[in-house]
């Protein structure tokens, strides 16, 4: 069926992620085996992400790594690096939400988007596969996958089947003829079994399936019957959902040594600050309201909040509201605790992307967080932290090992049975450990 104005949606897939980021930091391993999953070939546990190198031994997501050991004896296994895969998944879909707000992570390497709007900026969905391509081997030097289709259901099987580094357009009014010669097993919602029950049928291909009457497949699967002979056919109204936003962006800090020192305290904020805007623009929102948490020597727990008379993602701004919100509070008293929240998101509006605001101060600060995401949320010291013969907060203060690796500053402290008052604190990762990724 043609749809007399078809959306134009992508599914964009990393090739081989946590096995690519590696390769990628880490030279010598390139061209070679890589495995990445748990402890090693002895491990129980399940291979995360093979490199090409590894799958052409047979070697693949799931399978346990002993058998992954068997096959590819030369395999170099790596643990799997959650939070440094966290990160460049942000720093992704960031790029991803440079051509469209409809962005639908669903999972830690790909995204559906919906460009049907952004097409009159950045061409067609061919166009724009090509621009997205680029734009991520430029920010994070990675490879991806990409389907260009009127649903998601023919752009995920299309990104799927020229990997790495593919990008397979079907044209609208094309869909069925594009799935027909494809093994039924690609159609979204048939596992095995159903494989099985539908060679009863003579179905092998999704052509196979699309060609049986409907009253068929309604009387032998019930109302599933119906939906199956549909996707057969490609089609798919499912829209491009974000997932629920994140309803506020928050660092906190947790003192080694509880202080009063305004210096200290001044910093700390900072540093927060900087934190909170970068992961603002990283998720492509800005905020409109700032709370500033703080908690004293004996545990008594305050917080101030003001409303912003511009919604930012800046530093500024956030950096200098919290201090205004600390100050009065922070006078003579011993502080354990500070945290800094954004929160009242709202999308960036893609206008300000083409000139409501200074375009050179927007790349400063987009030069800014490409050093931040390179080398990490500290790399980026301010003229204000450098001047100051104090070492900067973070570095002066001792971390939780996460933070020692420069990715979450959330709960500096709170393993030491903080009381647990984040609940709305939700950041905006979408990563699932483990995940079988490919
Ligand atoms: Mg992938």
């Amino acid at each position: 069926m043609t749809q007399a104005h078809p959306r134009t949606i992508l599914h964009v897939d990393l090739d081989a992620f946590f096995a690519a980021v590696e390769q990628r930091d880490r030279p010598e391993l390139r061209g070679k085996p890589v495995i990445v999953g748990g402890g090693g070939p002895h491990d129980r546990g399940v291979v995360s992400t093979a490199s090409y190198e590894a799958r052409a031994f047979g070697v693949h997501s799931a399978m346990p790594l002993r058998t992954a050991g068997a096959l590819c004896p030369r395999g170099i296994f790596l643990p799997v690096d959650g939070a440094k895969y966290q990160a460049v998944s942000r720093q992704v879909m960031a790029v991803l939400r440079r051509f469209t707000p409809l962005v639908e992570p669903i999972s830690i390497d790909e995204a559906f988007l919906d460009v049907t709007g952004s097409r009159i900026l950045f061409g067609d969905g061919e166009q724009i596969g090509r621009q997205i391509k680029d734009e991520i081997r430029s920010a994070v030097d990675l490879t991806i996958s990409v389907g260009v289709a009127t649903t998601k259901l023919v752009a995920k099987i299309a990104s799927d089947l020229r990997k790495p580094d593919g990008l397979v357009v079907v044209e609208p009014g094309t869909e069925a003829a594009f799935l027909a010669p494809l093994e039924i097993g690609r159609l979204w919602g048939v596992g095995a079994k159903l494989a099985e029950a539908l060679r009863d049928y003579g179905v092998r291909t999704i052509g196979d399936l699309a060609g049986l009457p409907e009253d068929l497949l309604v009387r032998r699967f019930g109302k599933h019957g119906a939906a199956l002979g549909e996707r057969a056919r490609g089609l798919d109204a499912d829209p491009v959902g974000g997932r629920d936003p994140a309803k506020s962006i928050g660092h906190e800090h947790t003192f080694d040594v509880d202080t009063s020192d305004p210096d200290v305290i001044e910093r700390t904020l900072l540093g927060m600050s900087e934190g909170v805007a970068g992961r603002l623009r990283d998720s492509g929102v800005k905020a409109s309201t700032i709370t500033v948490k703080i908690r004293d020597t004996t545990f008594r727990t305050i917080t101030r909040q003001r409303t912003l008379p511009d919604p930012t993602d800046l530093t500024e701004p956030i950096f200098r509201t919290a201090l205004d919100l600390a100050r009065p509070e922070v006078r003579g008293v011993r502080i354990r605790l500070l945290g800094v929240t954004a929160s009242g998101l709202g999308e960036r509006e893609q206008l300000a992307l083409f000139g409501l605001e200074d375009p050179r101060r927007r790349r400063a600060v987009e030069a800014a967080d490409e050093v931040r995401h390179r080398f990490g949320e500290r790399a980026i010291t301010r003229a204000r932290l450098v001047g100051s013969r104090l070492p900067a907060p973070f570095e002066h203060d001792p971390m939780s090992p996460l933070e020692a690796r420069g990715i979450e500053t959330d709960d500096g402290g709170r393993a030491d049975g903080e009381p647990d008052d984040r609940d709305t604190q939700d950041d905006t990762t979408f990563a699932e450990d483990g995940l079988d990724v490919t």
